[in-house]
């Protein structure tokens, strides 16, 4: 038996979780793995990391995980869980002879919230070595997973990792990277019980700066510029529009729905097809939060956080400026602005931000 899944159904491109959650504490003051010279492309401006295959070529065939051991043995809660929210009443699953469905596998040995707590130094070397060139997102590809046998209530499961290959340098709309492919052998008192080939695509997000050594020992440990947002494919034409100025909404060509944030499809009536419109820049606040804690560096608490109800009938997150914390209402009428914030740590540029400015305020003045 065998299964697989392929790209989209997992697929989370996340550089900021994905340099929080495999690095590891104190990477950032670890000695750089490269120098400028390797990273940086002639002539200025920081936006294409070179090949470093021959480097990562090295890590082919080593642990990932190893001897690692499952949260829990097979038990009837978790399978009884997985049927319910995936809607499978095959009678396989329950009763006093029940195996688990294979395509659980992974859910028996997956980590919690708090991250892999299974990874060798190897593949954290392996993570960190791309990160420091610049190849810092990461997004699922495909999975393929082999069931040699069911897996029934009380089997104790450990498990292997290898870091099977590394594919040479792709070029792909989201970047330029690397295909890392991982086996996980999964077994029971010895015995194969299954396998999980898993492969993510860990590229440089196209038009992202990488950080140069320099500036990579000057921001650490901390980092103390504003989070830069992650432009995909599906917001990329949003974060263009922010650049020149302009708050661009998505309004559907079929039922004319306007939506935001951005989304592929319209979530009234599922059509992939919009255009582009720029908002008026008047709203009110719909909703807001002032942020105490946790103060984070690139902050200054306190500060407002608005529910901005817009004009053109959608909603989006972002900061009240004019008015001091407290004195933010729900209902106050606001006006878009943009302001300019400092890129990322180490970061060449800045970024452009939309921003709401509260109307009274600026009347008053
Ligand atoms: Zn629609």
């Amino acid at each position: 038996m065998a299964a697989r899944w392929h790209r989209g159904v997992t697929a989370q491109p996340s550089s900021y979780a994905e340099s929080s959650g495999d690095l590891g504490p104190g990477f950032l003051t670890a000695p750089a793995y490269l120098t400028d010279s390797q990273i940086i492309r002639e002539g200025g401006q920081v936006r294409d990391p070179v090949d470093i295959h021959p480097l990562l070529k090295g890590y082919e065939g080593r642990p990932a995980a190893a001897a690692a051991r499952a949260g829990d043995p097979v038990n009837a809660p978790m399978i009884r869980h997985w049927c319910e929210v995936m809607g499978d009443t095959n009678p396989a699953y329950t009763g006093p002879d029940a195996i688990a469905p294979p395509t659980m596998l992974q859910a028996w040995i997956m980590p919690g919230p708090g991250g892999p707590v299974h990874r060798s130094p190897a593949y954290r070397e392996l993570v960190g070595l791309l990160s420091t060139a610049g190849y810092t997102a990461v997004v699922a590809t495909d999975c393929e997973q082999e069931y040699p046998r069911p897996l029934r209530p009380g089997d104790a499961i450990t498990y292997d990792t290898v870091i099977e290959t590394v594919s040479p340098r792709k070029t792909t709309r989201l970047g330029a990277g690397y295909f890392i492919t991982t086996r996980t052998d999964l077994r029971v008192d010895g015995e194969c019980v299954g396998s999980h080939r898993f492969r993510v695509f860990r590229y440089a997000p196209a038009g992202v700066a990488v950080p140069s050594a320099a500036s990579r020992r000057d921001a650490a440990p901390a980092e103390s510029a504003r989070p830069l947002p992650v432009v995909n494919r599906d917001n990329a034409a949003f974060w263009e529009g922010v650049a020149a100025r302009k708050l661009l909404l998505q309004r559907c060509d079929v039922c004319a729905a306007p939506r935001f944030p951005w989304l592929p499809g319209c979530g009234e009536c599922g059509s992939p097809e919009w255009t582009a419109v720029e908002a008026g820049g008047a709203g009110t606040v719909f909703s807001y939060v002032v942020v105490h804690h946790p103060a984070l560096p690139a902050f200054d608490p306190p500060y407002a956080v608005g529910l901005i109800q817009l004009a053109e009938g959608v909603r989006m997150i972002s900061n009240i400026v004019g008015v001091p914390h407290d004195r933010v209402r729900i209902g106050m009428p606001v006006d878009l602005e943009f302001v300019q914030v400092g890129g990322g740590a180490g970061v060449d540029g800045e970024q452009l931000l939309p921003v709401f400015r509260a109307r009274a305020e600026r009347s008053a003045r």
